[in-house]
């Protein structure tokens, strides 16, 4: 596996707060077209990792590569537009709007390469077309008229991924999407998230375990804000160092 086959890349990141690393030394790297899982015990670190590869906080140390591109000084907002996006950040889903009108809001944003404001009335239609059609990828195809506010949990969810692949996205950060969820809207959000990862890379975080089987072909476990291993979910899982990182070894 050669650089050019990560769509997203670190090497040496690392965070400290007033000489604290919360994230220390760690070299991540996404395959292109991969659903890639961040993992470990709560304070491993997932979260300050995701922070450093969206720019919302700046590393202390290493680099992070977007596509082999050198990202590591570039800003939130220039970040997205080279396409690595965080879902439920950048494209928060208005509650007064509908589903429809949400999804063209997207498409039309600064992020979005395909529309601008100012298109011709021409456009119109095909922006009309292209947000059905990215309801119906997450499920929404009966809640086109439906507002934000009127969805249940799940489906603010869906939506909310909506929205971000409005940005077309290379690659697409997830940040716990099943999180707070019961039962009856995990299936539908995890087989909703594998329909749209076909030919995109996504890095996910993720608690929920059976989740992270089903989605994702790699998976880092982080630990005390270091990589304690990486590999396949069978790997990973029957790893000791796993099992005791879990156990609160
Ligand atoms: P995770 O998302 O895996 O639960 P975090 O990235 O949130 O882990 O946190 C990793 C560690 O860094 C924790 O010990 C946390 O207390 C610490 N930490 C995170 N953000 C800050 C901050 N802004 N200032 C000081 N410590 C922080």
């Amino acid at each position: 596996t050669s650089a050019q086959d990560y769509a997203l890349e670190t090497r040496d990141l690392g965070k400290s707060f007033a000489g604290f690393y919360a994230v220390k030394g760690v070299n991540l790297q996404v395959r292109r077209g991969s659903v890639h899982a961040l993992i470990g015990p709560n304070g491993a670190g997932k979260t300050t990792c995701f922070n450093l590869l969206t720019k919302t906080l700046s590393p202390t140390t290493g680099k992070v590569f977007l596509e082999g591109r050198d990202i590591t000084r570039l800003r939130t907002a220039q970040v997205a537009k080279l396409g690595l996006v965080r879902s439920f950040q950048i494209s928060a889903t208005f509650p007064h709007l509908t589903c429809l009108e949400n999804v063209r809001v997207a498409l039309q944003s600064d992020y979005g390469k395909s529309f601008r404001f100012w298109s011709p009335i021409s456009a119109v239609s095909e922006l009309n077309a292209r947000a059905v059609e990215l309801l119906e990828r997450v499920g929404l195809a009966n809640a086109l008229d439906l507002t934000a506010a009127e969805l249940s949990y799940g489906k603010k969810r869906a939506l909310e991924i909506a929205t971000t692949l409005a940005l077309d996205p290379k690659v697409l950060l997830l940040d716990e999407p099943t999180a707070g969820m019961g039962h009856e809207d995990i299936e539908p959000i995890t087989k909703m998230i594998s329909e749209v990862s076909d030919g995109r890379t996504i890095l996910i975080v993720e608690h929920n375990l059976s989740v992270v089987a089903t989605l994702c072909e790699r998976i880092t476990v982080l630990q005390h804000g270091e990589v304690l291993t990486e590999g396949t979910y069978d790997e990973v899982a029957n790893d000791p160092d796993v099992i005791t990182a879990y156990m609160g070894g």
